[in-house]
Order: C-alpha cells, then structure tokens, then sequence
C-alpha cells in the first residue's frame, strides 16, 4: 500500500504520517527528513539542496526524485509507503507513478491535510525538531518533558531555519502555487481523500491519523 501525504508545511503531515506507518507497518518516507540527513553529513546532495531550503524553494525535480527512487529501493519498501512530502509538482506525481507501476504497486490514496493557514503559521511559530531523530514538538500543545530535550533520544530540540516566519511565509506561497495541481491530479485518479483539520475543526492530527487507520483496515 502507498499512502501519499498532501498538505501545506505544518499540516500534520509527519505526525499523521509517522503513526500510520507504524501502524500499518510502512515505511515513512519524508523527504524533507531525507534532505536534512544529508544536510546533516554534509553530502553533495545536502550542499545542492541547502540554499533552496533556507529559502523554503523546492529544491529542483531532479535531484529530489533520484534521492526518493534510492530510498524506494530499500527493502523495508517492500510492504509499502507512506510519502510525506512527495510529490510536490505534478512532475513528481507523474514520476511516482511510473515508478510504482514497475513494482506492481500504485497510490492507493493521496491523503490532502487541510488546515487554515493562520493556524498553520502559529503552529510552525511553536515547533521545536530535535537534532537527533528529528522528533517534532509543539512548545504549547505537546511539550517535551523537559524543556529543550528530547523525550525519544534525550537530543537537543532546535528551531530550524526553515520554521522561521519569513521562510514559513514563503513555503506557503510555494504551496500554495503547487497544491491545486496535485489536489486534481488524485482526484481525476480517484485516490484523493480531504481531511479538515486543526482547531477550528476540531480534529487533531492524531485523530485524524486514526480516522484512516481504521478505513483502511477495513
Ligand atoms: P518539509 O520538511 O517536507 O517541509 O521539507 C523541507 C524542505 O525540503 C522544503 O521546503 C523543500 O525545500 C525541500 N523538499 C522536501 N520535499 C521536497 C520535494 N518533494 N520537492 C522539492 N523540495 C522538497
């Protein structure tokens, strides 16, 4: 099964993504986490894609897709994805598919989180990522336990460059100029699923995690 996550930055994306993966038993596959992995290691590829993303720019089709068709081949893909943060062009989307149909697997259904962006910009504001296993906090509604550190592997929670509210501004506006292509491209295939989320409508990323759990258990 491959379960493609749609949805602005700050959505939800990667907590709903990493709870169906685990309870699904798919792989979790962000590419924002792969690109800043290799930030991280100082890779080629992490040089090449750091100064689109301190800008909050999508880093170019071409470098993204190879990084994602490597990760696709490790073997714990073997039972499936969930895709948080691919595709975001309609080329990427294309991609995708091509590549699934050649291992006899398909986008089973493309997941579009939909949260007011007000809400959203508050929420990144919040954020806090942890330096080791990435782990995402929220200072107001999901404290660490301890200020500053993280519950899972006790690293040091950071605010990272791309939460900022400059960049954030900017990772909207790229959403916003992408996601209606992808939003009609699932939709024409059939797959789309919308999900109102968030405060104002009153469901939390962990409820709506557990919405689709139980659909597609089914
Ligand atoms: P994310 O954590 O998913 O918001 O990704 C962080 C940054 O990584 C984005 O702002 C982009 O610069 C880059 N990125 C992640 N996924 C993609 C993608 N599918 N295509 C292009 N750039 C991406």
């Amino acid at each position: 099964m491959v379960i493609v996550l749609l949805g602005a930055p700050g959505s939800g994306k990667g907590t709903i993504g990493k709870i169906l993966a685990e309870n699904l038993k798919l792989a979790h596959i962000s590419t924002g986490d792969l690109f800043r992995e290799n930030l991280k290691n100082e890779t080629e590829l992490g040089k090449k894609a750091k100064e689109y993303m301190d800008k909050g720019e999508l880093v170019p089709d071409e470098i993204t897709v190879k990084m994602l068709e490597k990760r696709m081949e490790e073997p714990d893909v073997a039972n499936g994805a969930i895709l948080d943060g691919f595709p975001r062009t309609k080329n990427q989307a294309v991609v995708l598919d091509e590549l699934l149909e050649s291992k006899g697997k398909k986008v089973n259904m493309a997941l579009n989180i939909d949260v007011p962006f007000d809400e959203i910009v508050e929420r990144i504001a919040n954020r806090r990522s942890c330096r080791g296993c990435s782990e995402i906090y929220n200072v107001v509604f999901n404290p660490p336990k301890k200020e500053g550190i993280c519950d899972v592997c006790g690293g040091e929670l950071y605010q990272r460059e791309d939460q900022k509210p400059e960049v954030v501004q900017n990772r909207l506006k790229v959403y916003e100029n992408t996601a209606e292509e992808l939003i009609k491209y699932y939709n024409t295939k059939n797959v789309l699923r919308t999900e109102k989320a968030g405060d104002k409508a009153g469901k939390s990323s962990y409820e709506v995690a557990e919405e689709i759990e139980k659909e597609l258990k089914k």
